[in-house]
């Protein structure tokens, strides 16, 4: 899906570096107050004032993160740009500027590159933060791609891993394990393609976890949320590797222990039906499955009024002392402690 094969392509060379930068760049708008120097000197300048200042960054490898074989570029530079976002608002911070470094290989084209960066702006646009900078070079092969992000918070709406106590809440934004289905979607269509390409996948009936996969979005809404319901969550944390290893990161970090409902665990119809369909368990799903971008957190029991009922949100659980370990109560009762089944990048080669 990279490229139409008859499509007129430029090769990357033909423009110089400054002036590929140049071409890529020029359309994006600064609109943020704390960007005082974007693109075009040696290095931005910001002024964060009297906030403190949220950094994060993720680097990611063609091949290792992911496969331009059913990852269209627009969609790797968008959902690029949400990874980075995601982090940002885990910390309970507001985003406002990134910057793109890429290495490419001359198997790209200049077009190739402007879809990703169609992807990036598309990001940038609806989630208003301002790209400022990067750096561009060439790669042997394939594509790297590191984005960072910088976001702001007042010092007490900061929002870290550490802060759960036992008897607090455990909450989750949206639903778990459309993502991971919407992997699995993609890479059985993958190999249909391969033995006839002729084959027109009908994905309609997945178009719910193929765009959980391909188009992520962070979950902006849920930091301004809370401070429109005035709950200061007491820990946070994004979904990027499965509920289950963010949990025990929660726990970890926090000292505490946990027990999670695995009725309440949220899921949306498409990943029932598709979990019967590829014959996989829901909740190992929601558990292990990853890139699901929403957010995990962590509120004080009195804060349950202010939340119950809302669409966005669902209690999953409770924390408790950290003698007690952190457990899934299954639907039948048992206690069956967790284990951190999200994907490692040294030892699988799913996605990170
Ligand atoms: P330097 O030689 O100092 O590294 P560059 O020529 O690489 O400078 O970059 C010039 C300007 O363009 C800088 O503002 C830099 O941040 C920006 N830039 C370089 N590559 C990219 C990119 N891929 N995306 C966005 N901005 C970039
Ligand atoms: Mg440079």
């Amino acid at each position: 899906m990279l490229e139409d094969k008859d499509a007129e392509t430029t090769n990357l060379e033909k423009l110089g570096e400054f002036g590929l930068i140049d071409h890529l760049t020029k359309s994006f708008t600064i609109n943020q107050k704390s960007t005082v120097k974007g693109i075009g000197d040696d290095a931005a300048v910001l002024n964060h004032t009297n906030k403190k200042t949220v950094i994060t960054t993720d680097l990611l490898i063609e091949g290792v993160h992911f496969d331009l074989s059913y990852m269209p570029l627009k969609h790797l530079g968008y959902k690029a740009v949400m990874v980075n976002l995601s982090d940002v608002y885990a910390m309970n911070a507001t985003a406002t500027q990134i910057t793109v470094s890429i290495a490419v290989s001359n198997r790209f084209p200049l077009e190739a590159l402007e879809e990703l960066y169609a992807g990036i702006r598309l990001a940038c646009k609806t989630y208003n933060v301002d790209l400022i900078g990067g750096d561009t070079t060439s790669s042997k092969t394939g594509m790297l791609l590191s984005i960072t992000a910088l976001g702001l918070a007042k010092e007490d709406e900061l929002t870290y891993r550490s802060g759960a106590k036992p008897n607090d809440l455990l909450v989750v934004s949206g639903d778990l394990g459309g993502a991971y289905m919407g992997l699995q979607v993609l890479e059985r269509e993958k190999e249909v393609f391969k033995v006839n390409p002729n084959s027109q996948p009908d994905l309609e009936p997945y178009s719910y976890i193929v765009e959980r996969q391909l188009k992520p979005e962070a979950r902006k809404d849920i930091p301004e949320l809370l401070k429109k319901l005035k709950v200061k969550p007491t820990s946070m944390i994004d979904i990027s590797d499965g509920l289950s290893s963010e949990i025990l990161h929660l726990c970890k970090n926090s000292g505490v222990g946990c027990n999670l409902f695995e009725d309440k665990i949220p899921l949306d119809p498409t990943v029932i039906s598709s979990c019967e369909e590829f014959k996989i368990d829901s909740t190992l799903v929601a558990l292990s499955g990853g890139e699901d971008y929403e957010l995990l957190f962590t509120i004080d029991q009195t804060d349950f009024e202010k939340i119950k009922g809302n669409p966005n949100l669902t209690v999953i659980g409770h924390m408790t002392d950290t003698s007690h370990g952190a457990n899934l109560v299954a639907r039948s009762g048992a206690q069956i402690p967790l284990t951190a089944q999200g994907w490692n990048s040294f030892n699988t080669s799913e996605s990170e």
